[in-house]
């Protein structure tokens, strides 16, 4: 592989090596013309070339040039075995190791430190002996099959990553149970309850904070996962209230597939998507695509139903309800420590039928900031109103030219696209300074942004394995203080980078926006080094986490609490709601085995 700088040019072009086959097997699958600077597509070209054992030849927009030569014939799976453990995608989408290997002159050229050559994920290590089995009652639901019990030991953040591809489980469950109907749920924590074992609930298990890693301390004789994915469907909808009854384990695709044959959405998308449940959202209050009002899964719960140790808790279907402190806001957020949420009536809606949208340029991310509060503050909603600064922007091929982008866009169903609301907006942006993009490159720059955002949970295990440290983190804050806020965690964390890995880039977008605040949201890119990754980030991570604190942010906005962050969940909350939660738990669940660890201690 070779990498060379020259002038800038528009476009990707592939050259075909000596012994092509034919370029148009080339272009059947991959259509350069319509691809821009990204990385995927660069390396979409290699792995077909390696199939068609040619060499390519890569241009990237804007940026260098490249050459790729890929090795002839397609290489063996790189971790067959393990990819399930650790991997975002399906069997078929593992990293291909030619792949990795067109990608990384690529992402070096664009991120400007040195990657590392593809590391092979190691085989599983053994794990330790289960200290437990299921009663016979729950025999046929139980698993202990090593890689079933490795897959429920890992959430999805980088420390996850990092340990699924080396093989090393720290904590794994001694058993996975995986519950068919509500009784199976009770007859689970009567026998956890009685047996001083653990139970962690596991949704779609892609926890960022160590929500779903069974480290519960050493009260107890055993530890089991909870799988919910077998209690998973829409059960009922209402279509008068504009209501549906869904079960705890449905993935999104699940749930908008069943939604869809009533022409009703729930209109939720969390990066996450693909993989994340229904109770999942509920129970680590996740945030979805809406960037304004209806932002967290709260607004959308009608009424919610888990099972715990002293009974069911569930709440009545009201369209509102002043009768005291909500049960159902106890139990969002509640993060598997008080029940197990097995279903819950969520507000859906008509899917939406038009959609308005464009691109604005800013300067400085706080012009574009000023023009994000100045929409949400007039009253306008729009769905879609990401603000991505300038490094971000490039990284992800949104805009080249070195400015802020805006992504503005606006929804509705069943009226003509709500044009007057956009204007408005742009108008607003205009105002504080933002240059329209011109239709054609802003609906460019609005594809290559969902494109990057869609492709990132895969983009970033590539990354991993050539040595990049690459994790997220966020926070909201009122705006007399954001500006404030996001100059000093950007600070603090490129001084942690500095120090820790020698080099490294810091990005940040705002991804909801209120008329009070909004969600900044961070992402980190630098050189890891290999064997001390988890190390490495757990400095930067609190250098970060410190900062947000002092600035005045929470230390999440939907990412949720678990096990990674309660030391500053701990600072922030008041101490007597503290009290008030412990003692919440231990009514509840007087046994404490109900994910120990997470929100409070084990
Ligand atoms: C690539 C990526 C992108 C992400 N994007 C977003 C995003 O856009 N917005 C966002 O909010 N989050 C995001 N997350 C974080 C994560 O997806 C969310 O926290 C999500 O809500 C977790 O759902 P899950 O089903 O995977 O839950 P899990 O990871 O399985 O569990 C999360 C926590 O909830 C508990 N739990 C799960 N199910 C139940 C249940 N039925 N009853 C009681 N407790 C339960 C678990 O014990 C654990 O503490 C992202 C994560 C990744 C890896």
């Amino acid at each position: 592989m070779s990498l060379r700088q020259l002038p800038a040019r528009r476009g990707i072009v592939v050259e075909l090596g000596r012994n092509a086959l034919s370029s148009s097997d080339l272009t059947a699958k991959w259509k350069p013309t319509r691809c821009r600077n990204s990385g995927e597509q660069v390396a979409t070209a290699a792995h077909i070339a390696a199939r068609l054992s040619v060499s390519i030849r890569v241009g990237v927009e804007g940026a260098c040039w490249v050459h790729v030569h890929t090795r002839a014939g397609r290489g063996p799976a790189m971790t067959a075995s393990t990819y399930p453990v650790w991997g975002w995608g399906g069997p078929d989408q593992e990293p291909d190791p030619a792949v990795l290997e067109a990608l990384a002159p690529v992402a070096q050229a664009l991120l400007g430190f040195d990657l590392q050559a593809p590391e092979r994920p190691a085989p599983l290590r053994p794990l330790p002996v289960p200290r437990q089995a299921a009663p016979a009652l729950l025999a046929a639901i139980a698993s202990q099959e090593p890689l079933d019990r490795a897959r429920h030991g890992l959430g999805r953040a980088y420390g996850d990553l990092i340990r699924g591809v080396r093989g090393r489980i720290d904590h794994p469950p001694d058993l996975v149970l995986r519950p068919r109907a509500e009784a199976e749920v009770a007859a689970v924590l009567d026998w956890c309850g009685q047996a001083q074992v653990a139970v962690v609930p596991f949704g779609g298990g892609t926890s960022v904070v160590g929500g779903v890693e069974p480290a519960v301390g050493d009260r107890f004789v055993g530890v089991a996962a909870l799988d919910l994915g077998a209690l998973a469907g829409v059960a009922e909808v209402d279509p008068v209230s504009r209501a549906a009854r869904v079960l705890a384990g449905t993935t999104g695709p699940e749930l908008e597939a069943a939604l869809g044959h009533h022409g009703l959405t729930l209109r939720f998308f969390p990066q996450s998507f693909e993989r994340s449940t229904v109770g999942g959202w509920l129970a680590t209050r996740a945030a979805g695509h809406f960037a304004t009002g209806a932002t967290h899964v709260d607004d959308l719960v009608e009424a919610v139903r888990l099972i715990t140790p002293a009974g069911v808790w569930a709440s009545r279907r009201l369209p509102a309800s002043g009768a005291g402190p909500s049960p159902d806001r106890l139990a969002l957020g509640s993060e598997g420590t008080l029940g197990v949420i097995t279903e819950a009536w969520l507000r859906v809606r008509p899917r939406p039928t038009s959609r308005t949208g464009t691109v604005v340029a800013f300067g400085s991310f706080s012009a574009g900031a000023e023009a994000v509060r100045a929409i949400v503050q007039a009253g306008l909603a729009p769905a879609t109103c990401r603000l991505v600064d300038a490094t971000e922007a490039t990284l992800t091929g949104t805009l080249a030219s070195g400015e802020a982008a805006l992504l503005v866009g606006f929804e509705a169903a069943g009226r003509p696209p709500p044009d007057a609301e956009l204007a408005a907006a742009v108008a607003l942006a205009q105002d504080a300074g933002g240059r329209l993009v011109p239709e054609q490159a802003g609906a460019a720059a609005a594809d290559a942004w969902r494109g990057s955002f869609r492709r990132a949970p895969y983009l970033r295990e590539q990354l991993v394995l050539l040595g990049v440290l690459v994790e997220t983190f966020e926070t909201a804050v009122t705006w007399d203080r954001l500006e404030e806020l996001v100059d000093q965690v950007t600070e603090a964390t490129r001084a942690a980078l500095a120090q820790v890995c020698g080099a490294g880039t810091v990005t940040c977008r705002l991804t909801h926006a209120y008329p009070d605040g909004a969600a900044p949201y961070f992402t980190v890119l630098a050189p890891a080094r290999r064997g001390s990754e988890l190390c490495q980030w757990a400095e930067v991570k609190a250098a970060a986490a410190e900062a947000v604190l002092a600035a005045g942010g929470t230390i999440t906005h939907h990412h949720a609490v678990g096990r990674e962050h309660r030391p500053w969940y701990e600072r922030q909350r008041p101490g007597p709601f503290g009290l008030a939660l412990a003692a919440a738990k231990a009514a509840v669940d007087p046994a404490g085995v109900l994910n120990p660890g997470v929100l409070l201690p084990a």
